[in-house]
């Protein structure tokens, strides 16, 4: 490690902590000297170095992983699934995912007073526009399985939109479902601000964990001194006034609570400052898929597609109960392994042969995804896991409506042998945290309700700065990974404008 002492610790190399780690090095400066500012961005897994050329990847990365390897616990947390790479889980995100709606927006400012606006966002959503290539993808690269769904759905009297994407030369191999990574680096990912956290002198210390946040005591609040880490064996100490935690929605608060803030109750007499929103209002849309087998391909053998069409079936004016009904998986490619254990594979023979032959481009559905209404909670606690989750019943009401249009929606695609997936009641009130999950240590005007100000402070530990998925104090109807890269973009003009300028 070159140096000890930094103007700014970032922890959490991932999707919100890359963007935020390069954009304040090349925005802002040394308050006192107007001097470059000496970064520190930490991260729990590996870094792959080299110049990133969308379509043909990092030569090391392509050497590193397969699309296919998303390696266990090499490079995901096991507690949580979340990817444990420098980039974070933009790396794997299944590459559909929205600019916040105008819902999202204004649930946001409802739910703790935060000015996080439409008007805004503007320059961040620009921001993120560009450096994700986020684009409607061309209708030539639609499966069969996309149109059957959008006629289905027009003729229901739905009026379905293009999914956007975030790819860059992609070659539609389809291998970047959910939890894969591509080695090609096609994905928009925040891998693409990797370069310029290069460029601007931030030192990126790769398979580092953190430990702790060094707060010290002074009266009812803290102030940070540093971080301490552990890399192998090994062990040591970092020092800066000033720490930026971005470890996503379940490790941010779990690495808080293990520095010694958050609430009483949990932390006993490890306690050192007290807010008991720390790992509390954690909340997650919920996601659903509908199956069914088709008699034709849906798809050319080999190829891959892109995220197809959407539509709503609307809930509540404030956007409460939304569901979002998606083609996204309607032509994806299913691996063999999992189509020969799958429902339609006759068990063994010439039968189950046969299946195989054509099988994994047949295997369909269509995914609805439900906006988590207000009375649905959780709790985060300091290991990561979820607890004392409740869903408000009306959501199992409005997945039984989502169940039966998907049902209606595959028998016209023409689709047969249409499974659910047993009692969503059941599912619904078994849930305990997705991939799309927020709140955990919420932004909001009143320190009672919230971990963060509008500007990503702590209300309570000078120093301490939070930005990830944990800070949005909704999910909203669009998904995880864009929303939270766009108030990543909004917050490091925040946060350069209040300590990183002369
Ligand atoms: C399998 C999967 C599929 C998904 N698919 C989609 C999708 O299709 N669409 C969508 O919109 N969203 C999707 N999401 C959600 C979305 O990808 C995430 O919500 C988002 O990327 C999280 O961003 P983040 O910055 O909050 O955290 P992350 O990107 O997870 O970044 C946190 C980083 O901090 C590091 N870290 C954590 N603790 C420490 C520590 N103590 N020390 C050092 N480093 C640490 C982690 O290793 C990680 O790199 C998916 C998520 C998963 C898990």
């Amino acid at each position: 490690m070159q140096q000890q002492s930094y103007d700014l610790i970032v922890v959490g190399t991932g999707t919100a902590g890359a963007i935020l780690a390069s954009r304040i090095a090349e925005n802002g400066v040394n308050p006192r000297t107007g001097e470059p500012l000496k970064i520190a961005s930490i991260e729990a897994g590996p870094y792959w170095k080299g110049e990133r050329r969308p379509g043909y990847g990092i030569p090391l990365r392509r050497r590193m992983i397969t699309n296919l390897d998303f390696g266990g616990d090499r490079y995901q947390w096991p507690t949580t699934g979340y990817a444990k790479i420098v980039g974070g889980s933009s790396v794997h995100f299944g590459n559909a995912s929205y600019f916040p709606f105008d819902t999202d927006y204004l649930r946001w400012q409802n739910e703790t007073g935060v000015d996080w606006t439409k008007d805004n966002f503007k320059e961040a959503v620009a921001e993120i526009t560009q450096m994700y290539n986020y684009h409607q993808a061309p209708d030539s690269t639609l499966g069969e399985g996309n149109r059957l769904f959008r006629n289905a759905a027009r003729q229901m009297g739905y009026a379905p939109s293009r999914s956007p994407m975030t790819r860059t030369n992609c070659i539609y191999c389809g291998y970047c479902s959910p939890g894969h990574m591509c080695k090609y680096d096609s994905k928009g990912s925040s891998l693409a601000y990797i370069p310029i956290a290069e460029r601007y002198g931030v030192e990126i210390i790769a398979n580092t964990e953190v430990e702790r946040v060094l707060i010290e005591k002074r009266g009812d609040r803290g102030t940070v001194t540093g971080v301490t880490y552990h890399r192998g064996d090994q062990t040591g100490e970092l020092r800066s006034s000033k720490v930026l935690v971005c470890c996503g929605v379940f490790l941010t608060p779990g690495l808080l609570m293990r520095s010694g803030y958050g609430s009483k109750e949990l932390l006993g007499d490890k306690l050192l400052v007290e807010n008991p929103n720390v790992g509390n209002h954690y909340n997650a849309d919920q996601v659903f898929r509908v199956g069914g087998f088709s008699d034709e391909p849906l798809l050319e053998a080999g190829r891959g597609t892109n995220s197809g069409d959407y539509f709503f079936d609307y809930g509540d004016p404030d956007g409460d109960f939304n569901l979002m009904i998606t083609s996204a998986v309607t032509n994806g490619i299913v691996f063999p392994q999992l189509a020969a254990l799958s429902e339609y594979a006759p068990e063994f023979g010439r039968g189950h042969k046969e299946f195989m032959r054509t099988s994994c481009t047949r295997m369909s559905g269509v995914m609805m995804l439900q906006t988590c209404p207000k009375n649905s909670r959780g709790r985060v606690r300091p290991d990561g896991s979820v607890s004392d989750y409740t869903s408000d019943p009306r959501m199992i009401q409005r997945f039984q409506e989502g169940e039966a249009i998907c049902i209606k929606l595959l028998e016209r695609m023409g689709l047969k042998r249409i499974t659910t997936g047993g009692d969503i009641g059941e599912r619904v009130r078994t849930f305990r945290g997705a991939g799309h999950s927020m709140g955990s240590c919420r932004a909001g005007v009143d320190p009672k309700d919230s971990v963060v100000n509008p500007r990503f402070e702590s209300h309570d530990v000078d120093g301490l700065l939070v930005c990830d998925g944990s800070v949005i104090p909704r999910s909203g109807s669009s998904w995880a990974c864009i929303p939270i890269a766009t108030v990543a973009a909004f917050a490091w003009r925040r946060i350069v404008q209040d300590h990183f300028t002369v």
